[in-house]
């Protein structure tokens, strides 16, 4: 099957990026949202990455302007009749996806993929409250999305070989690489980066080292471009410690218990970067 039409749900952080992506491999894409000043916000953030890219010479601004007028601006979610995909990008809540599923079930075509770039949310359960297991999937992009290029494609325990081929076929398109993963608490990515943040946290609630001496020997001794507990400040420390009891819980193995430092961390409200502060400060 050929996508041509995809229809994103979210304008946020992770949706804007992939309605980005997906307009610049040529596809028609839907951007939809609750409310317009949400998709709007989303579509500034698309217009302001475009706009740098034409500055540093990676872009004609016709090839901007051609992108742009891709992008249908949506509040209105019977859109989905329309399209072959649908990629959902909503706040990583089962109650909100769940319903999100059985609409977009019940409107789009018969042959559309549902997929969700759930970071946590077992796809399997997701795409138990549809009437098309086989047609939903997970594609899991990564932040900022129209930098980086993996996308971590998660099978759930019904996906079909057809739908596998035709996501993975659209991730190329997208100038990504899919990468197949079954569904399993926190998929391959945030089963081996959160234990490994946690174990750095734990090293700081031991007194191993200070913060500043962890993220050295990570960046010298193995090379990672970003030490763990910047990162975990980066990725949200409340974020860190949700995925962690999804670990926990799913696998239920003490292996992955959160680290009490980090539940005091997110109990203090010092919940990395974006509180202004978390193992380091900000201004
Ligand atoms: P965000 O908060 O930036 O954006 C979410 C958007 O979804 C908001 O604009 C919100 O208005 C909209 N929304 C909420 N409910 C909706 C509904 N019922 N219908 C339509 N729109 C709705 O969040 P984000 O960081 O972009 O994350 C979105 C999804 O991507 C989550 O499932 C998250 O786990 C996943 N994810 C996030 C990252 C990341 O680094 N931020 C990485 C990979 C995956």
């Amino acid at each position: 099957m050929e996508i041509k039409k995809l229809m994103v749900i979210g304008a946020g952080q992770m949706g804007s990026g992939i309605a980005q992506v997906a307009a610049q491999a040529g596809l028609e894409v839907v951007l939809h949202d609750l409310k317009p000043e949400f998709v709007d916000r989303g579509l500034s953030v698309i217009t302001k990455n475009l706009s740098r890219d034409v500055e540093k010479g990676r872009k004609t601004d016709e090839e901007m302007q051609a992108v742009l007028s891709r992008i249908q601006p949506s509040t209105d979610i019977e859109h989905a009749k329309e399209v072959d995909i649908v990629v959902e990008a909503a706040i990583e809540n089962m109650e909100v996806k769940s319903k999100l599923f059985r609409q977009l079930d019940e409107l789009a075509p018969a042959h559309a993929i549902l997929a969700s770039n759930t970071s946590s949310l077992p796809i399997t359960e997701i795409a138990a409250v549809t009437g098309r297991p086989e047609q939903v999937i997970g594609m899991h992009f990564m932040n900022p999305v129209p930098v980086m290029k993996l996308i971590e494609v998660i099978r759930g325990l019904a996906t079909s070989d057809e739908t596998y081929q035709a996501v993975a076929a659209l991730s190329e398109k997208m100038n990504k690489t899919a990468v197949e993963v079954n569904d399993f608490p926190g998929f391959v990515s945030n089963r081996i980066l959160l234990p490994m943040i946690n174990e750095a946290i734990y090293c700081v609630y031991e007194g191993v080292a200070t913060p500043e001496a962890i993220d050295e020997v990570m960046k010298l001794g193995m090379n990672h471009p970003m030490g763990p507990l910047t990162l975990a400040d980066f990725i949200g420390l409340d974020t860190c410690l949700y995925i962690m009891e999804i670990l926990h819980e799913g696998l239920g193995d003490s292996k992955y218990r959160p680290c009490p430092l980090l539940r005091k961390y997110v109990k203090a409200g010092w919940l990395g970067r974006k509180s202004g502060r978390g193992f380091y400060q900000y201004n």
